[in-house]
This record gives C-alpha cells, sequence and structure tokens, in this order.
C-alpha cells in the first residue's frame, strides 16, 4: 500500500510537484544564505544621456548557490517576500550597498548617488526608517546620495502604509524612485509625494524604442508628466544606440543598459570610474 501511494502522487503531480519541491528546498536553503554569506552585489552604472558621464549605480543582488549555482533574483526575492526573509535581505543590501559607497570615496572616486531595490515588505515596516538610518550612519554616507527604489506594485500593495513610510523617509532626506514606472495599475496620485524625486521608465518601453508607435507615446507622456512635476527621469534596459538618441531627444536625464554597461563587481565600477592614466 505504501509503495502504491508513492507512485500515486508522483502519478498525479509530475511537473508541479517538482516544482514544489524546489521552491520548497529553495526556502530552507534561503534561510541559510545570509548566514553562509552567499549574497553578494553587483552594480549597475546609470549615466547622464548628454554627456555619457557615470552618475550613479544600483545595487543589485546575486545569489551564488554551493550547487545550484548563480540563482536570479526574479526567482528568490518573490520566495524571500513570501517567507518574511525579504527585510533581513533587504537590511543587508543596504548595509553593503552603503559601506561599498564608502569604500569608493575613500579610494577618492567620483561621488556617486546608490540606489537600492526596497520590496513593499520591508518599506511598509515600522522598522525600516531605522535600518535606512543605521546603515547611513555606519557608513557616513549623506542620505541625499541614497535612493530607494521601490516599484509601482509594491506601492499599490503597500496602501494606507506608503505615505506614512514615504514621508519619514523624506524627513530623512532620503529620497525615492518609482521603479518599473508605467507597468503597474495605480493611479498617479502618489508621484505627488515629497519623497518621490525619479521615475524609472520600464524597459518594456524602451525595448521598442523607436519604431513602436505605442511605446514612443507613451515613452513621451511619461516624461512630459515627470518634468511638469519636477521629477528626474531614468529611462532602464537601453541595449541600442538609436534608444539612447530618442530618449535624448525626448528629454529623459538619466540612462541604464546594457548599452552603457551590464552590472558588474565593486572593482569594475572602480576601474570604470577611476581617470585613466595620462588622459
Ligand atoms: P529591476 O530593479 O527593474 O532591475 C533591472 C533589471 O534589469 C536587473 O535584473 C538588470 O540586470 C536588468 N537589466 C539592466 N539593463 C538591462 C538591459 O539593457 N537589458 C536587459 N534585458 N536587462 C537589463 P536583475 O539584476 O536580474 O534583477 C531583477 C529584479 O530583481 C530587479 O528588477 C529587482 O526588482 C529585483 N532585485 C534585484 N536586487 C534586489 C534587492 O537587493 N532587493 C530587492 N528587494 N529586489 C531586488
Ligand atoms: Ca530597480
Ligand atoms: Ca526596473
Ligand atoms: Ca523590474
Amino acid at each position: 500500500a505504501k509503495m502504491e501511494e508513492r507512485n500515486a502522487l508522483r502519478f498525479y503531480t509530475p511537473k508541479m510537484h517538482a516544482d514544489a519541491r524546489r521552491r520548497l528546498k529553495l526556502a530552507s536553503e534561503l534561510r541559510q544564505a545570509l548566514q553562509r554569506q552567499e549574497f553578494h552585489l553587483v552594480y549597475q552604472p546609470s549615466v547622464e544621456m548628454k554627456t555619457g558621464r557615470i552618475v550613479a549605480v544600483e545595487a543589485l543582488i546575486r545569489w551564488q548557490h554551493p550547487e545550484r549555482g548563480l540563482v536570479p533574483p526574479d526567482e528568490f526575492i518573490p520566495i524571500a517576500e513570501s517567507l518574511g526573509l525579504i527585510r533581513q535581505i533587504d537590511q543587508w543590501v543596504l548595509q553593503r550597498a552603503c559601506e561599498q559607497l564608502r569604500l569608493w570615496d575613500d579610494a577618492r572616486l567620483p561621488s556617486l548617488r546608490m540606489a537600492v531595490n526596497v520590496s513593499a515588505g520591508s518599506f511598509s515596516h515600522p522598522d525600516f526608517l531605522a535600518s535606512v538610518g543605521q546603515a547611513l550612519l555606519a557608513s557616513g554616507v549623506s542620505p541625499k546620495r541614497l535612493l530607494v527604489e521601490l516599484t509601482e506594485s509594491a506601492i499599490l500593495r503597500m496602501g494606507e502604509d506608503t505615505e506614512r513610510a514615504m514621508l519619514a523617509l523624506h524627513n530623512l532626506g532620503v529620497a525615492v524612485a518609482i521603479d518599473d514606472f508605467g507597468t503597474g495599475y495605480s493611479s498617479l496620485a502618489y508621484l505627488k509625494l515629497p519623497a518621490v524625486a525619479y521615475l524609472k521608465i520600464d524597459r518594456s518601453f524602451v525595448t521598442g524604442l523607436p519604431a513602436s508607435g505605442n511605446d514612443v507615446a507613451i515613452t513621451e507622456a511619461m516624461v512630459a508628466i515627470a518634468r511638469s512635476l519636477g521629477l528626474h527621469t531614468i529611462a532602464e534596459g537601453i541595449e541600442t544606440e538609436s534608444q539612447h538618441e530618442f530618449l535624448l531627444k525626448a528629454g529623459c536625464q538619466e540612462g541604464q543598459g546594457y548599452l552603457y554597461s551590464r552590472p558588474v563587481s565593486p572593482e569594475d565600477i572602480a576601474r570604470l570610474l577611476a581617470p585613466r592614466p595620462g588622459a
């Protein structure tokens, strides 16, 4: 009977079962990943469209799993969110990113802004402000140089907590960027919140530039809204010269994408920013 049961299970849940098992295993491994120091950060430059100068970097987390290899954040961040582990992870990222900024400062690299992705569960938690303050204090980094990236869908999920958390952050001097702008279904009301100072135009619109009439119209409208509200625009996922040209002409101030650089190690950032010998 035991044998039959096992076979039945296997029969009724072929792929779904394997996926669920993988998720379950990932979940228990995620709990240990922080202690085992399996996370690290890579940094993607953000450039001023007019000059090509690197003005900021975005910290992006990587999980180097001992057996699976590199697990992409799109796979483990949602699991960490559902397990309540995201706060610890986001706090680690904040600290590590601020420390890194300090190390670059100490190496006398040009001053950069640091952007950090934060999930809804971290952002709306009462302790979030304290962990931001702690990361800034420990590193000696000025709050003006830190940018917290929140997706539209995260804002939607937070509901009433959003305004309170944003105001607290604003009072601390840290600005917020609306990440993946244009992909959510929320109202534009939150663009008026004082902490919101940056709009990141989602890659899904940039991809179609300049050939797709719809993407052209939407991108121009987003830049116009940002302009009239005094928000700084950053386009993401720029891969081609013609996308760069279009966005520059449209009035977008900053860009990120493989055209300029993939996310790289801190050493590579230092190399990209160091004055060239003889130059
Ligand atoms: P995101 O914040 O929208 O980050 C941009 C993603 O696009 C990154 O993927 C980046 O590597 C990729 N990308 C950048 N330029 C290009 C390009 O020109 N072409 C293409 N095809 N892709 C480009 P990544 O690093 O895999 O991160 C995926 C998502 O995971 C991020 O999307 C963000 O939502 C989340 N994430 C990453 N790090 C963290 C973190 O520390 N905390 C939290 N809560 N979420 C994170
Ligand atoms: Ca982001
Ligand atoms: Ca984004
Ligand atoms: Ca995204």
